[in-house]
């Protein structure tokens, strides 16, 4: 495809996708590419504007990651961020060194605001540091165009040459004006036109599985929610009826999840590919009975649903793809790949079944994130309700059930959470808050009904926003909402005689019970 590009050189660092996706945001097509690639195949891609990322190493160390020097002379304007910016000193003859005083978080930057990329740049501004060396001289030919107190050289650019130099992240979003200069660089130095959309992205990655999967047959697990929906939606558009889709209803599902499912999925459904639904409710209850662990539940879950899929795959026979709706978060959990450094590791409980018969994994949706997943989704003309739906734990209600599972409870908690629901759509937050849900508390107390004794069970409701979904904060609900909503839950819900409020953050809480 013949489109302005921006490359980003990744030089291990921990934001690498953040950059990519600011500079998606600007409307420019994007690739990350390893620091290792030849300069021939760089200088063949023709890119508008280069990005050297952050990375762990120090630049001055034997061993270090590094670039040639005739990168920085292909006339293709070229910005650095942090370990980019002390890499693009380092071999243009600056001087780089362990920093007298070390930088992480929020510091105020005195801008130059002459500078292109600090066009509309507030004069101090507040940007993100996370570094142990710095620039100690900048290299020749190169002024300064940004300071703080403890960082003499926190920007630095060569203006005819194109070349620019940041110490800090302008990608993350504590640097209040980041995307204001990631945008000046894009547009007003690289000259870019900002023509890529997602309908572009869809086009490509469609183009590129058909590609890949050939006349091959596709599996996928579909459970219904937003990234396996938007994975085999692209799935089903590009290779139609060569892929099938597994729906295992655990009996786990919020009220009517699994019968919306079908509705788009099943064979009434738009798509032209192979739908199953494994109705497997009662051997979930069967195994969950009398199990009242959290860890013991997920495990059950996670374990009964690989049990269920495989026996289907079983049916299917070989295969040569299984489709996994795996996003970037995921992935950053699991260790970042490409050159960063592994923070932890992460074990995804009811992933991958490995005793199913396939060649490759095909995960269209790796390099996005949520909202751009979402993006996605609207695109390839999925419901809304679909692509707008919330985040749902694998294990499903089984853990907003506390203590023991049984199908009556399951049943409580989905009226009462559907009540929940449709009370804030009611109120227009349904976009507004990060995460909303009913949970069943395993407390009983005593109410007064009709003039009678009640002794019955409580239901939690919880709301939180949150960007990242590593914190959070209990959302402030207005009073009318929760009154409401209380009252009819506890009106309409059998067993049901009373509702709290969760007004815990995470930490120390966690965004769901159990
Ligand atoms: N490792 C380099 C330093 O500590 C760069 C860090 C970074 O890119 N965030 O200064």
């Amino acid at each position: 495809m013949n489109q302005e590009k921006i490359l980003v050189i990744d030089f291990g660092g921990q934001y690498n996708q953040l950059v990519a996706r600011r500079v998606r945001e600007c409307n420019v097509y994007c690739e990350i590419y390893s620091y290792k690639t030849d300069l021939e195949q760089i200088k063949a891609m023709k890119p508008k504007g280069i990005i050297l990322t952050g990375g762990p190493d120090s630049c001055y160390e034997e061993g270090a990651a590094s670039c040639s020097r005739e990168l920085f002379e292909l006339g293709i304007p070229i910005l650095g961020l942090c370990y980019g910016a002390q890499v693009m000193m380092h071999v243009l003859g600056g001087h780089v060194c362990k920093a007298p005083v070390r930088e992480y978080g929020k510091i105020e930057v005195a801008v130059d605001r002459s500078s292109k990329l600090f066009a509309d740049v507030s004069e101090k501004t507040i940007c993100w540091m996370s570094h142990n060396d710095y620039i100690e001289k900048e290299a020749p030919g190169f002024t300064i165009i940004a300071h703080t107190p403890n960082c003499p050289v926190a920007a630095a650019e060569s203006a005819e040459r194109q070349l620019y130099a940041f110490q800090f992240h302008p990608e993350v979003l504590h640097t209040q004006e980041g995307k204001k200069m990631l945008h000046n660089f894009v547009y007003g130095v690289c000259g870019c036109m900002g023509t890529w959309k997602m309908d572009a992205f869809v086009e490509m990655s469609i183009q590129a599985i058909r590609e890949k999967v050939g006349d091959g047959k596709v599996l996928c697990a579909l459970s219904g929610g937003v990234d396996s929906s938007v994975a085999a939606v692209m799935l089903a558009k590009a290779v139609g009826d060569q892929l099938t889709c597994v729906f295992v209803d655990h009996g786990l599902l919020r009220k009517n999840e699994g019968n919306e499912v079908e509705e788009v999925f099943g064979p009434n459904g738009p798509y032209k590919l192979h739908f199953i639904r494994v109705n497997a409710q009662q051997r979930f209850y069967d195994r969950l009975k009398g199990v009242e662990d959290p860890e013991r539940k997920r495990k059950i879950i996670g374990e009964e649903f690989i049990r269920v899929f495989e026996e289907e795959a079983k049916k299917i026979g070989a295969v040569d793809f299984l489709v996994q709706g795996t996003i970037y978060p995921d992935v950053v959990e699991s260790g970042l790949g490409g050159e960063s450094a592994v923070i932890k590791s992460h074990h995804n409980v009811g992933g991958l079944p490995d005793y199913v018969d396939f060649k490759e994994i095909i995960e269209p949706l790796r390099d996005l994130f949520k909202d751009e997943v979402r993006k996605v989704g609207l695109e390839l003309g999925i419901p809304e309700k679909l692509v707008y739906r919330q985040p749902f734990p694998g294990p499903g209600l089984g853990i907003r059930i506390i203590g023991e599972v049984t199908p009556e409870k399951v049943t409580m908690v989905q009226e009462a959470d559907a009540i929940y629901r449709e009370e804030i759509a009611k109120a227009g937050l349904d976009r507004e808050i990060g995460q909303y849900f009913a949970a069943l508390t395993n407390m009983r107390s005593v109410g007064v009904m009709g003039d009678g004794r009640t002794y019955d069970y409580a239901i939690a409701l919880r709301a939180v926003n949150t960007i990242d979904f590593m914190t959070a904060e209990a959302a402030e609900l207005p009073w009318e909402v929760l009154s409401k909503t209380a009252n009819r839950i506890v009106n309409e819900v059998k067993n049901v005689n009373r509702v709290l409020y969760d007004c815990t953050g995470k930490p120390p809480g966690t965004i769901e019970f159990e």
